[in-house]
């Protein structure tokens, strides 16, 4: 076990006896109002009624006042204490070409990508799930089998989210919240195993998927059999969240301050899948973007190299994931320090697990 993870443990174990998310008040927040407001009170960072941002935006002030970046700006308060560690649940093979113009056709594995962020206050997040058994089970059928039929997934139980973070020995209960990027299935498929966290997700994410039928739901790469029955309740929407402004040289106008301390900045990554948020942190380790699945390797941005046409197949607007697609070439370019994770990358998740290792 190396350094991070026992501070997380350490932090878990903490979190555990004092978090004002544990029991019963989450059972009452449950059965009541579910915003993001309310959470912020519960967890002790109460937010007087049209607080305006913190640290974030006098960040971006200051930056915009000054007519330059700061040395190595980027969104997200990294004096907040949080810890940030990357994980693999499963993958899938997919011939290379189809996520990057010009590659090869050979069939190349794609992690399915998990983050865990601790907070000293907000105790241990979750951005994602990756896949889970019940990702093997609801495509058993069809015409949900026509999902893994297209992308064939390797995974056993022992890489499940929920069994990588008991064997640090992080519980269920420990996660208070999971944010997720979007509502593919590789995303959503361990939501299941986290019945106490609240889930902060866009409402337009969801909507756009709610109501499909079956073999509409497939070709949108979502399973509902997946979102746990009380999803909805346990739900807090990031339109709901404070918004920030981020400087005017910055790739992203304008961010949400998911806690309301500058801690956590998603931002809209739209294309791939409708309301894609990524999420802007920093971490004693540096300034980091969890881009989800805007692009599916650090090839693509950095190569500046879109996926083959014949992926535009799946998303539900191509214009909008060009956009987001400059938009994170830009943000490498031009602040080359914030390193960049895209969900599915080996390189980026490789890279990280070598420098927690350090
Ligand atoms: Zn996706």
């Amino acid at each position: 076990m190396n350094t991070m993870s026992k501070k997380i443990t350490v932090n878990a174990a903490a979190i555990g006896e004092a978090s004002p998310l544990a029991g019963k008040e989450l059972e009452e927040e449950r059965a009541g109002a579910s915003s993001m407001e309310a959470a912020r009170a519960e967890a002790g960072g109460r937010q007087p009624q049209g607080y305006a941002p913190g640290n974030a935006s006098k960040e971006a002030a200051r930056a915009e006042a000054g007519g330059r970046q700061p040395q190595g700006y980027a969104p997200g308060n990294a004096s907040i204490g949080l810890e940030l560690r990357l994980f693999s649940a499963g993958y899938c093979l997919h011939p290379e070409c189809l996520t990057l113009r010009g590659g090869t056709l050979r069939a190349v594995p794609f992690p399915a990508g998990f983050a865990l962020i601790s907070h000293p206050q907000h105790g241990l997040i979750l951005y994602d799930t990756g896949y889970s058994s019940r990702f093997l089970e609801e495509t058993n059928r069809f015409p949900a089998r026509l999902y893994r039929m297209v992308t064939p997934v390797t995974f056993s139980e022992r890489d499940s989210a929920i069994e990588q973070l008991n064997r640090m020995g992080i519980s269920a209960k420990d996660i208070g919240y999971v944010v997720l990027s979007h509502f593919h299935a590789d995303h959503t498929a361990g939501l299941r195993d986290f019945p106490y966290a609240r889930l902060l997700y866009k409402r337009e994410a969801y909507e756009a998927v709610k109501h499909l039928g079956p073999l509409a739901s497939v070709k949108a790469a979502h399973l509902p059999g997946l979102l746990p029955d009380d999803l909805e309740g346990r739900s807090l929407y990031i339109e709901e969240s404070a918004s920030c402004k981020l400087p005017a040289s910055f790739p992203f106008a304008e961010g949400y301050d998911l806690f309301g301390d500058g801690s956590l900045i998603a931002v809209d990554i739209p294309g791939h899948a409708a309301g894609q948020i990524g999420l802007f942190l920093g971490t004693s380790s540096g300034a980091y973007f969890l881009c989800a699945d805007a692009v599916w390797s650090s090839r693509a941005y950095r190569e500046r190299r879109l996926p083959h046409p014949a992926a535009r197949m799946i998303m539900p607007d191509y214009g909008k994931y060009k956009d987001t697609f400059e938009r994170l070439c830009r943000l490498h370019r031009q602040f080359p320090h914030i390193r960049i994770v895209p969900s599915h990358c080996s390189e980026a998740l490789v890279r990280q697990s070598e420098e927690d290792e350090a």
